[in-house]
């Protein structure tokens, strides 16, 4: 039986982290990092998010900016709010909850957030960052996914690592943290072949798909660590992840539980990114 990763446990550890240096900033320099949280129009899963980034905010000593704009906020006024935001030295992170409206080109919106004060780490300048290595601003669901990995005590270097899952957000820069730990990584994908036997190969398998019980047990090596980054709604409301749970955990050594495992890490470095920002912005080592 597998042993649980508790992500409620590791990202209080690391918010606890993030509070101690706050703390320090605030004596030693006088700077509070600033986060803005822009959300656009009603989605009630983005109000949650938002909800729980202010909430974080407030649990590390970190000040933060709400801005909530109609649904029909042009693109021109959404860049003109960033620019503002840009150049006002009490934000050091700036934060655009995705998806936005249809009309709002995302990726416009993305480029327009200063590369040093993009804590979600979108922007193409710290994407190439993240492929070279060297790196500021962690992608906060797959640094999330290191710090879950690393609470175990596993080894990443040699391993056989997958992820299944290839988006920009999660895949991508996953695969790229795990081969700068020098896991031997391969990515799947919807056009992978044999994607069940790559599985069945990996030491660690990370599942970034967006399908309920996508991974099941046979697809899944005896021992292996098993981290579920997807949230999925059921129809009864019920909140799960990629991984057949029940059926998985008597497989693995460790597995993360949904809800409970990924998704309150995601935040806690976001916590982490603002506070970096924050030391940069201020030329504090
Ligand atoms: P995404 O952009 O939809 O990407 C999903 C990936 O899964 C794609 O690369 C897709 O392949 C692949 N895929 C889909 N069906 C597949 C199949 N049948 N076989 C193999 N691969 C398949 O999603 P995302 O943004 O990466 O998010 C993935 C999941 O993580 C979602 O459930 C999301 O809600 C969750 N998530 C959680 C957190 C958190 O904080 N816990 C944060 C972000 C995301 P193609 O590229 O070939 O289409």
């Amino acid at each position: 039986m597998a042993n649980l990763i508790n992500g409620k446990e590791v990202s209080a550890s690391v918010k606890q982290r993030v509070r101690e240096q706050t703390e320090k900033l605030i004596s030693e320099n006088g700077v509070t990092p600033g986060l803005a949280v822009i959300i656009v129009g009603d989605d009630p899963a983005s109000r949650v998010y938002v909800n729980s980034k202010k909430k974080a905010c407030a649990e590390v000593g970190f000040n933060s900016f709400e801005y909530a704009l109609p649904a029909e906020t042009t693109q021109e006024e959404l860049m003109t709010l960033i620019e503002k935001l840009n150049n006002d030295p009490k934000v050091n992170g700036i934060l655009c909850q995705l998806p936005l409206p249809k009309h709002i080109d995302e990726n416009a919106v993305i480029n327009a957030i200063r590369a040093e004060k993009d804590v979600d780490a979108f922007h193409p300048f710290n994407v190439g960052k993240i492929m070279i290595g060297d790196f500021a601003f962690l992608p906060c669901t797959p640094a999330g996914v290191m710090e879950l990995i690393d609470s175990t005590g596993t080894e990443i270097s040699g391993k056989n690592c997958v992820v299944i899952g290839r988006s920009n957000i999660v895949g991508k820069p996953m695969a790229m943290l795990l081969l700068h730990r020098s896991g031997t990584v391969t990515i799947c994908h919807s056009k992978t072949q044999n994607l069940a036997e790559i599985c069945a190969n990996a030491d660690i398998l990370v599942a970034a798909v967006g399908r309920a019980n996508f991974v099941t047990a046979d697809m899944v090596k005896e021992g292996a660590v098993v981290i579920d980054v997807g949230m999925n709604r059921l129809e009864n409301g019920k909140l799960c992840g990629d991984v057949d749970f029940e059926a998985v955990e008597k497989k693995a050594s460790y597995i993360t539980p949904v809800p409970g495992g990924v998704g309150p890490m995601t935040i806690a470095m976001l916590m982490q990114n603002t506070l970096t920002a924050a030391k940069m912005q201020n030329n504090i080592g």
